[in-house]
């Protein structure tokens, strides 16, 4: 593995169209969950959609919240066995502790890879890592779908795969139809080392009502965006070929924080959970 004694990475190429252009006149789910998540980089379309989601998923502010440390309880708890390589994928606009602020301060000299289609994400991200110019935190504007490609982009082929890496899916599935998660997870098993992981978070209908996931549904398209609730049992089969480390739970019940989270959501939330793919440990 890489002692991180690296040169300083060149401002990444912009080469392409961005994959999902700025539009501030339609909402856009990563500047949504930014504003969920307490953020600035929102405009007031994303906040109208926040609102509207919001009636109908009580506490969804709290849930996204409930997301984040999901994910960095995970990335923590992975960097503190060992892990010194990680693959955010839909890492969403830049925030509060980052999945590379978390890990660095376990490990400094961990690697971070950042994806995401998102054009302002990219944007953000590319102003944040000006500040890491030793290379050891990455970002790639890609779409995770296209998980051939991306496996095959040089910031992910730089990464040591005789060491562990963990994978971070949080919050991302759920943009997606039936087999294309799937597909990606057997992708990334069979790219990643023997002894890596895979976390996934995803939203569940939990006790909404029918009606109310199908209006929720509908606000996301109206975002542009298709979202697939899935039940518990079908995220845990995304886990196909990684060992459950915990079985998977409501993601503030997954290792939980606080003692006073430790009750079963009502209606919508997010369950989450992590998995292992069989090997030696870190
Ligand atoms: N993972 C972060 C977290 O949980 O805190 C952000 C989650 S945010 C709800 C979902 C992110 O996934 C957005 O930033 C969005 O742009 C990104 N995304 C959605 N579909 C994607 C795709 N096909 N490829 C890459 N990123 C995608």
């Amino acid at each position: 593995m890489s002692t991180g004694e690296s040169t300083p990475a060149a401002p990444a190429a912009i080469d392409h169209p961005p994959l999902m252009p700025y539009d501030p006149s339609i909402p856009n789910v990563a500047r949504v969950y930014d504003f969920l998540l307490g953020g600035k980089n929102n405009f007031a379309v994303d906040r109208t959609a926040a609102a509207r989601l919001t009636q109908l998923v009580p506490g969804l502010q709290r849930h996204a919240l409930y997301n984040r440390m999901f994910l960095q309880r995970v990335v923590h708890d992975l960097a503190l066995a060992g892990v010194r390589q990680f693959v955010d994928l839909g890492s969403g606009l830049p925030t509060q502790d980052n999945v590379h602020e978390v890990v660095h301060r376990v490990a400094p000299d961990a690697r971070i890879v950042y994806i995401d289609i998102d054009q302002m994400a990219a944007v953000h991200a590319r102003a944040l890592l000006a500040r890491h110019p030793d290379g050891l935190v990455r970002f790639v504007e890609a779409d995770v779908r296209e998980i051939t490609d991306l496996l095959a982009r040089p910031e992910l082929a730089a990464l040591d795969r005789s060491r562990p890496i963990a994978v971070t899916a949080v919050a991302l599935f759920h943009f997606m139809p039936s087999t294309q998660p799937k597909q990606i997870v057997t992708a990334l098993r069979e790219w990643l080392p023997r002894g890596s992981y895979l976390a996934i978070s995803h939203a569940t209908p939990g006790t909404m009502s029918p009606q109310d996931v199908k209006t929720a549904l509908a606000e996301y398209q109206r975002a542009n965006l298709q979202l697939h609730l899935r039940s518990p049992q079908q995220v845990r089969d995304l886990f196909n070929g990684f060992q459950l480390q915990d079985d998977i739970a409501p993601v503030q019940l997954w290792r939980p924080e606080f003692a006073d989270d430790a009750q079963a959501p009502e209606g919508g939330h997010f369950i989450g959970g992590l998995g292992w793919l069989k090997g030696d440990r870190p």
